[in-house]
This record gives structure tokens, C-alpha cells and sequence, in this order.
């Protein structure tokens, strides 16, 4: 046990890049959901490197089956197939569904392949200007300038210039979806469940109805499943909670268990919209990650997603019942599967309530300003769930 290496903290607050706000905490390893810090001291890790870590830290068989591909083969580029990717994109297509999946390393990378995906489609077919996007207001989909473009909220956009081809309007609202819907408009993208905008799951006959608009005006319907995706609602996808299927979708987060894995699936009719050289990734489908990713689906398979549907039916009743218990300070709860939200009332310090969970030794984040999100690892157990409730508890009692 030693306290944070002072020499190490000035590093990190001199020379990293001053983009994101840690506090002075240095995690040094973790098992299952648990963390620990430089000093020794314990903590509940109730957010999965924001949705991430699906098998939690330190899995044996995600160990093992990384360190074995390492001494195999770590990289090989897509010049030539490697043996343990392909074997994955079976996996993959067998349980979603599609016939094909491109792979990449990170949720705007997989949100950059649908957005050139849908364009291109309607370029061959003849039609080059629907090339419009329909997307949502406090929707979030990624960094890089095309998934910044179809991000709506002003807090990740400001100041990067004319972020233009994407059309913003109302979570929900299918009359405004329909009055946007042009025959300039190739995509609408949506999220299942907004995660960064405050976790917020689609309202009933939504994504249905979106289905049945896109289908209707020939438009593609693209879900960016990359928060919801890969059991973290309960289901593999969380369109299927709705039982609608999108022409295309993308998937990262908790893909590779914590290994830098994205996707993009689409149903066969789009196969041909990215040729040979249209589009491509070094580092995409590499065989480490490959290795990983069927790792987290053989779990999933393997009666993890049943878990899911436990441990989060489990934590939304405790969140629901501490709202009602705090009402002074707590709005509501809301969410699916183990994607959930405590929303604090205005005027409560969302940050301050986050600083003082860690301090208590349990990591969560926020979302959507008033939002105190729980993403844990998708092993957390029944006991850990009760642990991080009680000190919810604990500490929105000490608010006064
Ligand atoms: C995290 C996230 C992204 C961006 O993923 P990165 O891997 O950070 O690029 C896009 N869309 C949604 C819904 C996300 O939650």
C-alpha cells in the first residue's frame, strides 16, 4: 500500500493531453467488479469503463484466451483472413441475425461505417443526392467528425465548425421523423436506449415505428447499438426488445470485453454499397480482438445474458425504491437491463454525489447532466448489486 506516486501525477497532469477531468486516482488492477487503487484501497466498479468491461476484470477465460492469441498471432492487417476472425464473424451473424459484418476498433469508427454505408448505398444506386441522415436530439454516437455530425448535443459539438448532412429532431416523436423524412434522406440512426443523452429507453412503439416510416419511403434504418448491444439490456441487441430489425447496426463497447473491437452488421441487400477499396481498417478484426470477442459471446450465450435479466431487474426495483425513499433529491429512475439512471432533481449537484460515492468506494458516471449511471460489469453479482445500493443509499441520505 503507497499513495499515488507523486512524480507519476504531475506526469499525467502535465503531459497528458488536458481533455478529460480525472480526479487524483490511479487504478492500478482489477477482478470481476471490483477495482483498487495505488494505495490498496477497495472499490465497487459500477460502470465498466463506462459500459465496457463486460466480463468484468481479470476473467480467467478472457485471460486465457488473449495471452494464447498473443503468442500466435496478434496482428496480420486484411490482406489475408485470419482464422480467428473469421470464426468470429460466424459467431456473430449466427446470433444477431446478419449476413455481414465489417469490422473496426471503436463505436465512432463502427458509427463512420454505417454513415458511408447508407451513402454509398443510394450513390449506386443511382440516387447520389439522399445522402441526408435523420438523427435525435441528445443523441450521442462518437467523436470523429461524420458521428459528431449525427451527435446531438450541443456540448460535444461546439466550436468544431458546419457539421453538415444531419437532420436533428425529438426522441420519440415519429410525426417529426415523418416530417423530415424527404426523398433526400438515405438513414435515420437511433439509439435503442440513449446512453450518454441520460439513458433514456425508446417510448413504446418507436423504433417500430421507425421501421415502418423507413420501410416506407425506401430509407435505411440504422441503430447504434454500440452502449445497448452485446447483451447489456438483456437481450444481445436491444432492438429486440422492440422486435424490430434495422437494415444495419454498430456494436463496440462491450464487444471485446475491454479489447478495442467495433463492428458494423448489415443485412446482405447492403453487401455491395462498400466495395473493394471503398472502405477498410488496419487494425480492424484484428485476431486479438477476435479472440476476445468470442470470448464475451460464448459467456453471454453460455447463460450470462439470463444473469443480465436478473442483476437488472435486481438494481432497477432498488433504484426505483431509493427515488421514492429520496424524492427530495432523486427525480426518477429509469433504464433496461443493466443500462440504468438515478436522475437527480435540478439543482442537485450530480458531480458532487458521484465524488462522494467514490469516496465511499463506488465508481459510477453521469450522463445526461442529472443522471447518476449504472453500467456494471455484466458478472457483478447479486450481493455486489445490494453493496452499491446500500451506499446509494448512504450517501443520498447524507445530502441533508
Ligand atoms: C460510446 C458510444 C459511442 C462512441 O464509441 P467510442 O468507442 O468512444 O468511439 C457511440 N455511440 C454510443 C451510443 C456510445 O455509447
Amino acid at each position: 500500500m503507497s499513495p499515488p506516486d507523486p512524480a507519476l501525477l504531475a506526469a499525467a497532469h502535465e503531459r497528458l493531453y488536458p481533455n478529460y477531468r480525472q480526479p487524483d486516482l490511479v487504478i492500478s488492477h482489477g477482478r470481476g467488479a471490483e477495482l483498487w487503487d495505488s494505495d490498496g484501497r477497495r472499490y465497487l466498479d459500477l460502470f465498466a469503463g463506462v459500459a465496457v468491461s463486460a466480463l468484468g476484470h481479470a476473467h480467467p477465460r478472457l485471460v486465457a484466451a488473449i495471452s494464447e492469441q498473443a503468442g500466435k498471432l496478434l496482428h496480420l492487417s486484411n490482406y489475408f483472413y485470419n482464422e480467428t476472425n473469421v470464426r468470429l464473424v460466424q459467431r456473430l451473424t449466427r446470433a444477431t441475425g446478419y449476413q455481414r459484418a465489417f469490422f473496426c476498433n471503436s463505436g465512432t469508427e463502427a458509427i463512420e461505417a454505417l454513415l458511408k454505408l447508407a451513402r454509398r448505398h443510394f450513390h449506386a444506386r443511382g440516387e447520389p443526392d439522399r445522402y441526408h441522415v435523420i438523427a435525435f436530439d441528445n443523441s450521442f454516437h462518437g467523436r470523429t467528425l461524420g458521428a459528431l455530425a449525427a451527435t446531438g448535443q450541443p456540448k460535444y459539438r461546439e466550436g468544431f465548425g458546419p457539421l453538415p448532412g444531419v437532420r436533428h429532431v425529438p426522441y420519440g416523436d415519429l410525426d417529426a421523423v415523418r416530417a423530415a423524412l424527404t426523398s433526400e434522406v438515405c438513414a435515420v440512426l437511433v439509439e435503442p436506449v440513449q446512453g450518454e443523452g441520460g439513458v433514456l429507453p425508446a417510448p413504446p412503439g418507436f423504433l417500430a415505428g421507425l421501421r415502418e416510416l423507413t420501410s416506407e419511403r425506401g430509407a435505411l434504418l440504422l441503430a447504434d447499438e454500440i452502449q445497448t448491444g452485446v447483451g447489456r439490456t438483456g437481450k444481445l441487441l436491444g432492438v429486440e426488445h422492440a422486435g424490430v430489425r434495422p437494415d444495419a447496426l454498430a456494436l463496440a463497447k462491450g464487444l471485446g470485453g475491454g479489447v478495442p473491437i467495433g463492428a458494423m452488421l448489415c443485412s446482405e441487400a447492403l453487401a455491395g454499397a462498400l466495395p473493394s477499396g471503398s472502405h477498410g481498417s488496419t487494425f480492424g478484426g484484428s485476431p486479438l480482438a477476435s479472440a476476445a470477442a468470442l470470448v464475451v459471446l460464448d459467456e453471454l450465450e453460455g447463460g450470462l445474458l439470463d444473469a443480465v435479466v436478473a442483476r437488472g431487474d435486481q438494481l432497477a426495483r432498488g433504484l426505483a425504491a431509493l427515488a421514492e425513499r429520496h424524492a427530495r433529491h432523486v427525480l426518477t429512475s429509469r433504464g433496461l437491463g443493466l443500462m440504468q439512471c438515478l436522475v437527480l432533481r435540478d439543482g442537485v449537484d450530480a458531480r458532487g454525489v458521484m465524488e462522494r460515492l467514490r469516496e465511499a468506494g463506488v465508481l459510477i458516471t453521469i450522463a445526461g447532466g442529472q443522471g447518476l449511471r449504472f453500467t456494471p460489469p455484466l458478472v457483478i453479482g447479486a450481493e455486489q448489486i445490494d453493496e452499491g445500493l446500500a451506499v446509494v443509499e448512504r450517501v443520498l441520505g447524507d445530502l441533508s
